[in-house]
């Protein structure tokens, strides 16, 4: 499977959900459902909520990344990724890499390049 990074440095394509969705594994599917039922104290998430087919194409965006303002933003802003933007690391993306440090790593990483 190639690697998708998402527009906020996320990988897309090792997150459980987008995995699970992909390979149409509905057992999976229900099991990461529980976990981050638990994880994110959410009761609300189901199996069907977290149905993704990833950040940088159209399709199903799973929870979190339903109501995300960082795509929008980016897609706008026509950058392939957030580390590519003359306002990298704006407050917007500040605030996620505060939940996702690898995804700095990541896209700090691509701007090394
Ligand atoms: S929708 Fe937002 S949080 Fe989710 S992977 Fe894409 S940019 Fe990141
Ligand atoms: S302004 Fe922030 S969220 Fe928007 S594309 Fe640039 S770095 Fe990403």
């Amino acid at each position: 499977m190639n690697q998708m990074i998402a527009y906020c440095g996320l990988t897309c394509t090792d997150c459980p959900a987008y995995v699970a969705t992909q390979a149409n594994d509905q057992e999976a599917l229900e099991n990461v459902a529980a976990e981050w039922r638990e994880m994110f104290n959410a009761p609300e998430i189901t199996a069907e909520s977290i149905l993704c087919d990833g950040c940088i194409v159209d399709g199903r965006k799973s929870g979190y990344c339903a109501m995300c303002d960082i795509r929008p933003c980016a897609i706008e802003r026509g950058v392939i990724n957030c580390a590519h933007c003359d306002d990298y690391a704006c407050e917007k993306l500040e605030g996620f890499f505060a939940h996702a440090p690898e995804a700095r790593d990541v896209l700090n990483k691509i701007r090394e390049v």
